[in-house]
C-alpha cells in the first residue's frame, strides 16, 4: 500500500498543516507543560516499522501525537538556562534551507547569505575586521575559537599543533564562571581539561586582572606555554561581563591569544545602558556569539569570529579526499567566483571548523535581521535587560525577596526569605519545584555564592513584562504559603 515517497507537490498542503498545529502550539493551551499525558508514548513506542504508512499518516501523527507534545523551551513564561523557541521567521528560513539547499557549500543564495549575515551579525555586535563561520551552538563554536588559538600559540614556536599535537605543558586563563565547555574544548583539542587555569572572580563574578596577571607569570615560570585568555561577555550563570578591556591588554602585552565568550551576552552591546562594558572587543582574536540563544534562531546556531579564518584552516585541515579533489582549493575567502559548476564550493565554511555537512545557518540570521533590523533587536534586547532590571527592583523593596546578583544583563538572581525559615536553600529548591509545577513561570535554579537562587533569564521573543509580574506573584504566593506550613 504504502508509496516509497510522497509525491512532488505536496509541501503547500501539508505545510499548511504542520504550520496549523504548530500555530496551535504556540497557543500554549496545554495545562501542564511539564508532566502532559503519557498516552502519546504508548501510541509512539511500536516496533520498527517494516511496511509504512503514507505521508498522510505520518503529517497527523505529528499533528496529534508529536507537536502538542513538545517542549515548554518556547513557552513565554519559560525563563530557564539559555534558551528559548525560535521566531517565524527563523522557522521558515530553516526550513526553506532544508528543501532549496540542504548544504551551505556550492556558490548558491544560500552560501551568500552565511558570509552577509556573519558580516552583519559582526556589526550588529560590534565586531570589527573579522570574518566569521557558523557552527552547531556555542560549544562547537568555543572549540572552534580555541583551535585557532591552539594553532596560533603553537605556530609562534615553530610547531603544527594540528598535525603533530600539543607537544609541551600549555595552559588556558578563564573565570572559575566560565562555562564548562572551555574545559571540554581543551579536552577534545589535546590542551588537556586541567590546562585550564581557573581565575577567581570579584564579588560580582567578574575575572580578577591582578590574579590573571599573578597566574600567567607563575605558568611562565613553570615552563608553561599559555594558549589564551577567556573572557566572559556574560555569565551563563549570572550574566556578569568580565573586565574586557584589561584583560584584553594583558593578553596583548603577554602575546596571548584573547578569545571573547559572548555566546549568550554579545547582543547586550545594542543596549546603550551598559554598551561600555563591551569596551576592548576590539582586542580579541576570537569571539562567540550564538544566534539561538538571544536573537531567537532554532537551536544550532552559533557563530565563531577570528581575525583571520587562515588559521582555522590551518587549525583543522582536512586529509585531502579524491572526491573533493580540485574543488576546495580554488575558492579563497575574499574572492567569490560567480561560475556556476560542481567544482565550485563557494566560500569553503568546512575547511573553517570541526563540520563538513552542515544546515545553512545564515539564511536564519539573514531572515532574524532582515525582518526586524538592528533597532528591533536593541528594542527586545533592551525589554529583556529592563525585565531584569525591574525584578530586581522589585526584590529589594520586599521584604521577603533577597537579591544575590544585581542584573547586568537578562539574567536575576533572587530568593524566597523570610527570619523563620533555617535553610534558605532547600526552602527555594523546595519553592522551586512548586513554582514550575503549578504555574507558567520557568526560571531555572542556580547558586550565587554558594546561595540557591532562583534564576529567570529572558531571552525570548515572546517573553514580556508580565512574565516578571506573574512570576513574582507566584513566588511570593508559594513562598508565604510554605513558610506559613512550615
Ligand atoms: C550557552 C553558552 C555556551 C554553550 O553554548 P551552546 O549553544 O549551548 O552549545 C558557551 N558559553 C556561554 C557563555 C554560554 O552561555
Amino acid at each position: 500500500m504504502s508509496k516509497e515517497q510522497a509525491e512532488t507537490g505536496s509541501l503547500q498542503r501539508l505545510l499548511a498543516h504542520v504550520g496549523a498545529g504548530l500555530d496551535q502550539y504556540l497557543k500554549f493551551e496545554h495545562p501542564d507543560a511539564l508532566h502532559p499525558d503519557r498516552n502519546w508514548r504508548e501510541y509512539l513506542n511500536i516496533p520498527l516499522p517494516q511496511h509504512g504508512v503514507g505521508i498522510e499518516q505520518v503529517t497527523q501523527d505529528l499533528l496529534d501525537q508529536i507537536i502538542p507534545n513538545g517542549s515548554p523551551v518556547p513557552r513565554p513564561g519559560f525563563s530557564s538556562f539559555i534558551t528559548t523557541g525560535s521566531t517565524t521567521a527563523s522557522t521558515l528560513a530553516s526550513t526553506a534551507a532544508s528543501v532549496a539547499s540542504p548544504q551551505r557549500y556550492m556558490h548558491t543564495a544560500f552560501n551568500f547569505l552565511e558570509e552577509l549575515s556573519l558580516q552583519w551579525l559582526a556589526e550588529m555586535c560590534g565586531i570589527q575586521n573579522m570574518q566569521g563561520v557558523y557552527s552547531s551552538g556555542g560549544s562547537v563554536a568555543n572549540l572552534v575559537a580555541l583551535g585557532g588559538a591552539r594553532q596560533s600559540a603553537f605556530e609562534k614556536i615553530g610547531h603544527d599543533s594540528s598535525a603533530d599535537g600539543v607537544n609541551r605543558p600549555v595552559s588556558v586563563y578563564a573565570s572559575e564562571e566560565c562555562h564548562h565547555t572551555i574545559q571540554r574544548s581543551c579536552g577534545v583539542l589535546g590542551i588537556g581539561r586541567n590546562a585550564v587555569n581557573l581565575i577567581s572572580c570579584d564579588d560580582k563574578g567578574r575575572m580578577r586582572p591582578d590574579l590573571l596577571t599573578r597566574a600567567i607569570r607563575e605558568d611562565r615560570a613553570a615552563g608553561k606555554l599559555p594558549i589564551a585568555i577567556v573572557a566572559n561577555a556574560g555569565t551563563t550563570n549570572t550574566g556578569a561581563i568580565d573586565p574586557i578591556q584589561a584583560l584584553g591588554e594583558i593578553a596583548a602585552e603577554n602575546f596571548i591569544w584573547f578569545h571573547v565568550d559572548g555566546a549568550y551576552g554579545l547582543p547586550g552591546i545594542l543596549d546603550e545602558r551598559i554598551s561600555s562594558l563591551f569596551q576592548g572587543l576590539e582586542l580579541a582574536d576570537s569571539v562567540i556569539v550564538d544566534p539561538h540563544k538571544w536573537l531567537g534562531a532554532s537551536v544550532g546556531v552559533a557563530a565563531t569570529f577570528v581575525r583571520d579564518r587562515q588559521i582555522l584552516y590551518r587549525a583543522f585541515t582536512q586529509e585531502p579526499a579524491d572526491y573533493l579533489e580540485g574543488s576546495v582549493e580554488q575558492n579563497d575567502a575574499a574572492t567569490m567566483a560567480i561560475e556556476h559548476s560542481l567544482d565550485d564550493f563557494g566560500i569553503p565554511y568546512f575547511d573553517f571548523g570541526v563540520e563538513l555537512s552542515s544546515p545553512c545557518r545564515g539564511v536564519v540570521v539573514w531572515a532574524l535581521i532582515r525582518e526586524i533590523g538592528v533597532q528591533g533587536m536593541r528594542q527586545r534586547v533592551k525589554r529583556h535587560n529592563s525585565m531584569a532590571r525591574y525584578l530586581a527592583q522589585c526584590a529589594k523593596r520586599h521584604a521577603n525577596l533577597e537579591i544575590l546578583s544585581e542584573p547586568t544583563l537578562s539574567i536575576c538572581c533572587f530568593r524566597y526569605v523570610s527570619p523563620g525559615i533555617t535553610d534558605l536553600d532547600s526552602f527555594n529548591q523546595k519553592l522551586h519545584r512548586r513554582l514550575i509545577r503549578e504555574n507558567e513561570y520557568m526560571p531555572s535554579t542556580t547558586r550565587v555564592k554558594g546561595k540557591l537562587a532562583l534564576r529567570p533569564c529572558y531571552v525570548g521573543a515572546r517573553a514580556h513584562q508580565s512574565q516578571v509580574d506573574g512570576l513574582l506573584e507566584a513566588v511570593l504566593r508559594i513562598g508565604q504559603e510554605m513558610a506559613a506550613r512550615d
